[in-house]
């Protein structure tokens, strides 16, 4: 059956243009990926999504929003695509061996934060191990924090923490930071801000019950290792948008994300459109994932209308 809509990635984006699609009986299939939900089901409270005085939990947050596209006949499978072929429509997405068909595609796969790679960090991950100062440090009121990272998302990161912390530390593995200068003098010039040069995180240390309780650092020069306290730890080492499949097709700029046009959900090719985290590095939020996530749909609806 050739569909007229295949979505592909299931966070804020993806499920937000089902819900569109599904009301506009568009009768879209949503292929959920290997994290269904997406990067709102890793963080825990979710305090910043309008409509939800109280905050939300963000596996719950995404259940709602399944749900709400769904109740409008919405396919969602939890299968991973593996394979596309955009060259030509009808568009062909496989899923190991299975091949779908479809008018239109829309790309909402997301973008992953780095992480070390630490067993402790997978492990305290929502537990106060975080990769979004935005969404998590509200929750360090007083506290001491560390951030990892020696880019402008590190600056960021580290200058939006000091609204909440007491301490903020950054931890980065060479002797001068990669972030623009401007970014760099803000974040030095803040009192609260501190440098651990030549450092990077050996093991996190906590569990979680009682959440992050400190860090083992190593010294990148000596290999020396120390215990240092905390009760909080933010990567800052860049994010990677999930775009791989679609890179012989589709526009990407030099780090990878989707390019869209004329401040539309538009890719370089019609009828595939693409929202959310793949193609937005700077604001990264549910909120704007879901907003373009509409935006996608609409364009997709009325490319849709003008083939007819
Ligand atoms: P980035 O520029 O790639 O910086 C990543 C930082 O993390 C680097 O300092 C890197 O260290 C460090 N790092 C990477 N892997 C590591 C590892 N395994 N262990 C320890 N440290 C590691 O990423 P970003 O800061 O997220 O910025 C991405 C892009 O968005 C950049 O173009 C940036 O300018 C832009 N951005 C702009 C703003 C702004 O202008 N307000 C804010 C945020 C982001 P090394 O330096 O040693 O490689």
């Amino acid at each position: 059956m050739n569909r007229k809509v295949i979505i592909i990635g299931s966070g804020p984006a993806g499920l937000t243009a089902a819900i569109y699609t599904a009301r506009a009986n568009l009768e879209p299939i949503v292929f959920e990926g290997m994290q269904p939900g997406g990067q709102l089901t890793i963080t825990t409270d979710v305090e910043n999504y309008p409509g939800f005085p109280d905050g939300i939990m963000g596996p719950e947050l995404m259940d709602k929003f399944r749900a709400q596209a769904q109740r409008f006949g919405a396919e969602c499978v939890m299968k991973q695509v593996t394979k596309v072929d955009l060259s030509e429509r009808p568009f062909k997405v496989w899923v190991g061996d299975e091949l779908y068909t479809g008018e239109t595609v829309i790309i909402s796969t997301g973008a992953s934060a780095k992480t070390l790679g630490l067993e402790s960090e997978q492990e305290l991950m929502g537990y106060g191990v975080s990769a979004c100062a935005t969404c998590d440090g509200f929750f360090y009121r007083e506290k001491k924090v560390l951030v990892v990272g020696g880019g402008d998302s590190a600056m960021e990161e580290a200058i939006f923490l000091t609204k909440f912390a007491s301490e903020v530390w950054i931890v980065h593995r060479r002797d001068e930071f990669r972030a623009s200068k401007i970014m760099v003098e803000r974040a030095l010039a803040n009192p609260k801000i501190h440098v651990h040069w030549n450092t990077t995180i050996a093991k996190i240390l906590g569990d979680r019950q009682s959440g992050v309780t400190g860090a083992i650092l190593k010294d990148t020069k000596t290999g020396a290792t120390r215990e240092e306290t905390c009760d909080g730890i933010f990567m800052a080492i860049g994010h990677r948008p999930n775009t791989e499949l679609f890179r012989d097709y589709l526009e990407l700029d030099p780090t990878g994300y989707i390019v869209t046009k004329d401040g539309r959900s538009l890719t370089n090719i019609p009828g595939v459109f693409a929202c959310g985290d793949a193609q937005d590095h700077i604001y990264r939020q549910a909120i704007t994932a879901a907003g373009s996530g509409c935006m996608a749909a609409i364009d997709a609806e009325r490319f849709l209308e003008a083939q007819t």
